[in-house]
């Protein structure tokens, strides 16, 4: 199970170099990789999703409870900044 290829590009410097390493944390083998322990970079993605999963419920929520043509308007905007910021 040590030594396991991922087909998954390291998010720290982007090679095709990660591998599940001692005690199964996920590790990049690029010497001079400024996130070897990826662990880390991989947990600030999951964290900038959530973010944006949030975002775009209360955007989904704003607009399906727009009281009027002008609420909904703004909604509608805030939702397409929202998913633009995280495209
Ligand atoms: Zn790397």
């Amino acid at each position: 199970m040590s030594d396991e290829k991922i087909r998954t590009p390291c998010p720290a410097c982007g090679a095709n170099t990660l591998f599940i390493g001692s005690g199964g944390h996920l590790t990049c083998s690029v010497i001079g990789c400024k996130e070897p322990g990826v662990e880390r970079a991989v947990n600030g993605l999951k964290r900038q999703l959530r973010i944006a999963c949030a975002e775009k419920r209360v955007a989904v929520a704003r607009i399906a409870h727009a009281a009027s043509e002008r609420e909904l308007q703004e909604a509608l905007y805030a939702e397409s900044v929202v998913v633009a910021a995280h495209d």
